[in-house]
């Protein structure tokens, strides 16, 4: 069971996605599945390479669309662990809309974003998770708008598992990773993954002085969902760990109704042949 392959990642020395690429390669080995039992289906940006880093099925997406085909992936084939993966523009920008419904909608899959708070791959743009006031090429009076906060978003769209976790913090992001991949529903998963090269403000050392671990916070109770929001509120975004987790609410593939246990892929064709190919004549 070895997830890596033998491509050389071209992020940039000191990225954050490296230890996210390891944590995914790790939480997998430990769940004991094979490679061919993983995909790692990716949006656009630096982070949407990493399906082509991971010794697994793997598609690099287009724009925002990772989502959609990771959960038509699992709705075809469901004895494959799918995590879908992408940056915060991909998943808070142009992906918005799927990241809100695939939430509630509870698909057994694990989303894991790559936030570092700017757009890298095109040099350097606010993206929706830039605070208020941060200078880049594309505003250079600084953002007018406030950042996007997507725990609290999860939180309120439904999610059934929300964590956050650090890059640098290898054990716990596994810890996370594998939680989520075994967790039956959506589970969503925010990384803080600096920019060294273009992120000047959310750098590693800022991300240490203002992270609070869930761990240390005595009392904390990860199936509280009230608890979680007032906690992910007064801590700003900045907390780590399991945030909140339901394993009571069935995920969407235990209400189909009529939903195979057998993956569609497996299945026997309900059509003949010969009306196959007919059927085949209209789109040629
Ligand atoms: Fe990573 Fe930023 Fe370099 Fe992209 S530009 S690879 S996000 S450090």
């Amino acid at each position: 069971k070895d997830f890596r392959n033998n491509v050389k990642p071209n992020w940039c020395p000191g990225c954050g996605d490296f230890s996210v690429q390891a944590a995914i390669q790790r939480a997998a080995a430990n769940l004991e599945i094979q490679p061919h039992e993983l995909a790692v289906i990716s949006g656009i940006g630096c982070s949407g390479r990493i399906s082509g880093y991971i010794n697994s099925y793997g598609l690099h997406g287009i724009h925002g669309r990772a989502l959609p085909i990771a959960q038509g992936l699992k709705m075809a084939n469901r004895n494959l662990k799918v995590i879908a993966s992408g940056g915060d523009g991909d998943g808070f920008a142009i992906g918005m809309g799927h990241t809100i419904h695939s939430i509630r909608r509870n698909v057994d899959i694990t989303y894991i974003v790559m936030d570092n708070q700017i757009y890298g791959l095109t040099k350097g743009q606010t993206s929706p998770r830039s605070a208020a006031g941060f200078v880049t090429k594309s505003t250079p009076g600084g953002a007018i708008e406030p950042s996007l906060k997507p725990l609290e978003v999860a939180l309120s769209a439904g999610a059934t598992f929300v964590a956050q976790s650090f890059s640098t913090d290898l054990k716990e992001l596994t810890a996370i990773i594998e939680a989520g991949m075994n967790h039956n529903g959506f589970a969503f998963i925010n990384v803080f993954s600096p920019c060294v090269t273009y992120n000047k403000i959310n750098t590693y050392d800022w991300f240490k002085e203002n992270i609070t671990k869930l761990s240390s916070i005595e009392g904390y109770d990860s199936t509280n969902r009230a608890q979680a929001m007032a906690t992910v509120m007064e801590h700003e975004g900045l907390v780590t760990g399991i945030i909140y987790q339901d394993e009571e609410t069935p995920s969407y593939q235990n209400l189909v109704n009529g939903y195979s246990e057998e993956p569609l892929n497996q299945q026997e064709m309900m059509i003949e042949e010969k009306d196959l190919q007919e059927l085949m004549k209209e789109f040629m």
